[in-house]
């Protein structure tokens, strides 16, 4: 179907942008690659009148690093990320996730900010962002505020940014030297995962010192798998030695039933996934 007719507006700073976000209010709407939001207007699902694109702003695009930490641009496309050498270095569970999102066309199109502005539970960027402990700077007319991973997913397609706020960048806590995997369960190819666990894993070798574990599409949000997590911290590093560990990762987890599977099978997924998440990480 074709959207609804709608007027456009490219500014060019995230000043000019705020500005046509507060002048339009509940009648505007952000694109950023439009991944998400072209398939929603053409199903006519919403229909805005004014539509206001970022992609000419270029300090939204990029990665740098910033001490403790790496900042990713919210304009920053899927395949930007995934080949960017600071992430790979510093923040590599974001790359092995990215890896697997979609398709390359879609990772050339679709952004960093634009994913987790949607919120999608399947997304595949929400459980490593959370796992990593990473902030969210979101920008308003009052100037830019910082949220914790924790207190930015708020409910199914619900982040913690306002009608009239736009995500600017994300800061991720460097975790330079620890093993990553991103294990993704699909019935297709290039698709949303079932369940999907992001791993970050510290270990010498034999014995885990410390283990950073989201899950994605295990409720509304992405959650942190922490019975694990604490579970792992000293175990000994073989298929049993974290099995006992894994066994506990659908704690407190709330998981949808549809026509993928129901809650039970993805609890079971959950279980098996981070096992194999956790050992492959600490073999990376
Ligand atoms: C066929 C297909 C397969 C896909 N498979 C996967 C997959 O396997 N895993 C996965 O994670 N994703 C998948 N996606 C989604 C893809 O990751 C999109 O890139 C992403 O969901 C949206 O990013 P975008 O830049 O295109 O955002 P857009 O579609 O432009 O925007 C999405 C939403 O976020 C808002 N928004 C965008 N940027 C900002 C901002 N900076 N501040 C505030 N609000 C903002 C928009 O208003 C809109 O509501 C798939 C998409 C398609 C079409």
């Amino acid at each position: 179907m074709i959207p609804a007719k709608f007027d456009y507006l490219a500014p060019t700073s995230v000043e000019d942008a705020l500005a046509a976000l507060s002048e339009h209010g509940d009648d505007a709407k952000i694109i950023a690659g439009g991944q998400s939001l072209l398939p929603v207007l053409r199903m006519r699902l919403n229909a805005p009148e004014m539509i206001i694109d970022l992609g000419k702003i270029d300090s939204l695009r990029g990665i740098r690093d910033d001490g403790d930490a790496i900042v990713i641009g919210a304009m920053t496309t899927h395949h930007d990320v995934l080949h960017d050498p600071l992430v790979n270095e510093h923040a590599a569970l974001i790359a092995k996730a990215a890896e697997h999102l979609a398709d390359a066309q879609i990772r050339h199109r679709g952004t960093f900010g634009g994913a987790l502005a949607h919120a999608d539970p399947a997304g595949d960027l929400g459980a490593p962002t959370l796992a990593l402990g990473a902030e969210f700077v979101i920008a308003g007319s009052g100037g830019t505020r910082s949220v914790t991973a924790e207190d930015y997913f708020v409910d199914l397609f619900e982040t913690a940014i306002g009608e009239d706020e736009i995500l600017v960048e994300v800061r991720v806590p460097k975790h330079t030297g620890w093993g990553a995997h991103y294990e993704k369960f699909v019935r297709v190819v290039h698709q949303w995962p079932i369940v999907a666990v992001a791993a970050a894993v510290k270990s010498d070798g034999s014995t885990v010192s410390e283990a950073k574990i989201g899950l994605t599409n295990m409720g509304n949000t992405p959650v942190r798998a922490r019975a694990t997590e604490a579970a792992l911290a000293g175990a000994e590093l073989s298929e049993d030695g974290v099995r006992a560990a894994c066994d506990r990762a659908a704690e407190g987890t709330n998981p949808p039933s549809d026509l993928n599977g129901d809650a039970d099978y993805r609890r079971h997924l959950a279980t098996v996934l981070t096992r194999r998440a956790v050992l492959k990480a600490a073999q990376a």
